[in-house]
């Protein structure tokens, strides 16, 4: 299980409860509220319907896969117009947003369409007081349903979380300051312990999807937090890895991989005291870099200050640079559309093994040329990337 929690007095944490009963956290990092000056207390007044249980999720019984079947979800917001926007401060378009403050510096909330939810939400406000709920449906669950075995289903528990990185919704990651920045790494750390703490959690995942090539469906400046009641197959897959080298080995293959990256050197785009960017050297993406602590850590919550310090720098550098890499015609840089999610060691298993890194992705393989996955990649899972990795890192350094 994670330990090591580190109470962060950068920042003032105010939990507090939505309309329908979904929990919204302000993570403060400015004045008034950070020094308590002023408190958190305006109330949601929409009149929500009640917020969506647990779906189901089937196991696909060729591949071992559970799938989270969720078609409430074809009725979420889809690109409103600005002025609608529910991740902005309430109070300054047509409509009262998701977040009922006029501003704030940093928020989390329960995803409203949620791929994963708790079970019941008999009071829904408190992480433990669900979880009882959770761990009676998730064993009656593991028992199948009655009939056939090979159509199994289970509760889709756990927990979908919106992180809003900034109330400007012009902005991107890449703008934030170093400050805010840091404030995102905390609030990652913060969700992933609480997270891990809910009985049904396996696995939690952080990303961010950026631009509508990836399938946003809202512009404002948000990323994702899912937590998942199984090890996903990616995750897994690495964590097969992981443990075959280690038992071959005794060592980490996170840390070996590393140092035969920065032997190696072509690949390397960032070498930071405490942080490497590389391109993997299989890289299966047009454009893919990894972001890894020098250190051995599992997860986002064992990072210390120094690493979310520099964290923050070498992300925001990372970022930039991404932003610069493709220019259009006018000369003019193109911001990528990018996919960037945590690989972290899973709640219960595997985390002497696992290492944590960021993955950072992009389907643009030109200007206006997307990549797709098609018959090889989506058939079989075998990949194939029509540019040399050697060439993304060259391009990387040139543009930092
Ligand atoms: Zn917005």
């Amino acid at each position: 299980m994670i330990e090591h929690p580190e109470a962060s007095p950068r920042l003032r944490r105010t939990s507090t409860t939505l309309a329908d009963g979904r929990e919204l956290i302000y993570f403060d990092d400015s004045e008034p509220f950070l020094s308590d000056a002023q408190t958190r207390e305006v109330v949601d007044e929409r009149p929500l319907d009640e917020r969506p249980t647990a779906g189901m999720m089937r196991l696909d019984a060729l591949t071992g896969d559970w799938v989270s079947i969720a078609d409430h979800r074809q009725n979420r917001t889809f690109l409103p117009p600005t002025d609608e926007c529910p991740l902005c401060p309430s109070g300054g378009g047509t409509m009262p947003s998701e977040i009922p403050a006029h501003e704030y510096d940093v928020v989390v909330f329960e995803n409203r369409f949620p791929s994963f939810a708790a079970a019941s939400v008999a009071d829904g406000s408190t992480v433990a007081k669900s979880t009882v709920a959770e761990s009676a449906a998730a064993e009656s669950a593991a028992a199948g349903p009655p009939g056939n075995p090979l159509l199994a289903q289970a509760p889709a528990l756990g927990r979908c979380e919106v992180v809003c990185f900034t109330s400007d919704h012009g902005a991107s990651f890449s703008s934030l300051s170093p400050a805010r920045a840091r404030t995102v790494v905390d609030v990652w750390a913060d969700r992933t312990l609480e997270l891990s703490a809910l009985d049904a959690v396996e696995h939690v995942f952080p990303f961010e999807n950026r631009g509508e090539e990836i399938g946003v469906t809202l512009r404002h400046p948000h990323g994702q937090i899912y937590a998942y009641p199984f090890v996903p197959a990616r995750t897994a897959s690495l964590l097969r890895a992981a443990t075959e080298h280690h038992q071959r080995t005794g060592r980490l293959l996170g840390a070996d991989l590393l140092a035969a990256e920065l032997d190696a050197g072509s690949r390397v785009v960032i070498k930071g005291a405490l942080w490497t960017a590389y391109v993997p050297y299989a890289a299966s993406w047009p454009v893919e870099v990894h972001l890894v602590p020098n250190r051995d850590v599992p997860d986002l919550v064992a990072l210390d200050g120094d690493e979310r310090d520099e964290l923050a720098e070498v992300y925001l550098d990372l970022l930039r640079r991404l932003d610069r890499y493709y220019e259009g015609p006018d000369g003019a840089p193109i911001a990528l559309p990018y996919i960037a999610g945590w690989h972290q060691a899973p709640v219960r298993q595997g985390r002497d093994v696992s290492r944590l890194h960021l993955q950072i992705m992009s389907v643009l393989r030109a200007p206006g040329r997307l990549k797709y996955l098609a018959g090889s990649e989506s058939g079989v899972g075998a990949w194939i990337n029509d540019v040399s990795p050697e060439a993304v890192a060259v391009r990387l350094r040139e543009v930092g």
